[in-house]
């Protein structure tokens, strides 16, 4: 296996006109790659550490001018002569040097950069795919899309107080057919949308932002855009939520403010999404709760998670410590993951281990604010938990993504397989 010629690093722009990293690696072999990390905005407190310049007369403080000082002049002599076929080792000597539990001293953003770079020079250098090289021979399952269609909360200046409302095509026989399924129900929304007088501008991941009275007319309208697309609501095109309800926790209850809703309890909230599971074809629910209510996470599981999938985010930021305590406490049935939110690839493979081994269902995702890397497409099908968050169906940051999967599905052929596998998806497959 070769070994690291130079490391080096660039401050590049992410999807919002935000600064962001790009890292290059070279190989002894000639090999060169690179890769781009992702930043979010409803990013949970217990993340590890994002590092910018904080210098106020750049970029309002976010320029990240000092990290990429810190990889060309200290990791990239560290880093040089490693071999890149043992990820484990590349990403345990980056922890290592860094020191800190949360990645504060380098920043998790540094560290994924050089750690995702890493990876994709072993399988440029061995040859393969990238899903080929950090998943095996046996990966070749491509991810059922949650396709987040209308934006509210933190991603959407409107009067909807839920972050995410994404279609998912449970109903599709395949990925390039489920993405199409969900283009279809996108543009029909979009009519929909122009018929009644409301923006059919979009939101920071692609879905349309529309100033709707209510929660409910957001899926409602959605319910209407997958009968109007011809397809049959929950059998064919069912409905996943992403509330992101800590960005509306605020001193010990949810408050609906833009939505003028009021406030709410944990339980109150939970069963506000019962009764939503009852009225719509709802199959996954992402933080319906605040990332510290671990208490209303388990009753909500308790009480709803044998039909549907309960999704943690931001209570758990893809750290295998808090996963854990998750699984032990019965607190979701599912975990969101985001690699930026743990900062190295290994670290990110050790949360899914945690999720496969107690049989929960897991969700490959991106970030608001992303980049052209594809690293996310071929990651998802390297770990073969069948499901990825990756946004709309416009903006060249996401469908960079979808369109890297149909790559990877017209690779595989006839190998191929599609979504969730038998037992982790029996709660989210098809909606009765
Ligand atoms: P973020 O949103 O990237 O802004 O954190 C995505 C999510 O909450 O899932
Ligand atoms: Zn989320």
């Amino acid at each position: 296996m070769s070994e690291i010629r130079t490391v080096r690093a660039l401050e590049i722009l992410d999807s919002r006109g935000n600064p962001t990293l790009r890292a290059f690696v070279e190989l002894k072999d000639g090999t060169r790659v690179s890769a781009s990390v992702p930043s979010g905005a409803s990013t949970g407190s217990r993340e590890a550490f994002e590092k910018r310049d904080r210098d106020p007369e750049r970029y309002e403080g976010k320029g990240v001018r000092t990290v990429v000082a810190e990889i060309n002049d200290y990791l990239a002599p560290r880093m040089a002569g490693l071999p890149v076929g043992n990820q484990a080792a590349v990403d345990q000597l980056l922890i290592d040097l860094d020191g800190t539990p949360n990645k504060e001293r380098l920043g998790a953003n540094a560290l994924l950069a050089l750690s995702m770079a890493v990876a994709r020079a072993g399988a440029a250098s061995a040859g393969l795919p990238l899903y080929a090289y950090l998943g095996g021979e046996s990966a070749r399952r491509l991810p059922m899309p949650m396709m987040n269609i209308l934006n509210g909360g933190r991603h959407a200046d409107n009067s909807v107080d839920f972050q995410e409302f994404m279609i998912v095509p449970v109903g599709a026989p395949s990925f390039g057919e489920a993405l199409r399924y969900g283009v279809e129900t996108f543009h029909a929304l979009k009519a929909l949308l122009k018929e009644r007088g409301y923006s059919t501008a979009v939101g920071d991941e692609g879905g349309f932002a529309p100033d709707l009275r209510s929660n409910e007319e957001a899926v409602e309208v959605i319910v209407q855009a997958i009968e109007k697309a011809g397809y049959a609501p929950g059998k064919e095109v069912a409905i996943a939520l992403d509330p992101a309800a800590s960005s509306f926790w605020e001193g010990g209850s949810y408050h609906l403010s833009r939505s003028r809703q009021g406030r709410k309890s944990s339980e109150e909230l939970t069963a506000l999404y019962r009764s939503w599971i009852d009225s719509y074809p709802i199959v996954s629910l992402e933080d319906g709760l605040a990332e510290d209510d671990w208490e209303g996470f388990r009753v909500q599981t308790e009480l709803i998670g044998d039909r549907i999938q309960i999704v943690g985010d931001d209570i758990y930021c893809t750290d295998p410590v808090l996963i854990e305590k998750g699984i032990s406490q019965k607190t979701t049935n599912a975990a969101l993951i985001k690699l930026n939110q743990i900062g190295t690839v290994t670290e990110t493979i050790q949360a899914i281990d945690l999720c496969r081994e107690a049989g929960w269902s897991f969700v490959v995702s991106h970030r608001s604010g992303e980049t052209e890397d594809t690293f996310l497409a071929d990651f998802a099908v390297a770990m073969g938990g069948g499901q990825i968050k990756t946004g709309s169906v416009c903006r060249s940051e996401r469908t960079s993504k979808y369109n890297r999967l149909l790559e990877i599905e017209a690779e595989l052929g006839a190998r191929a397989v599609f979504g969730p596998p038998a037992g982790s998806s029996k709660r989210h497959r098809r909606h009765p």
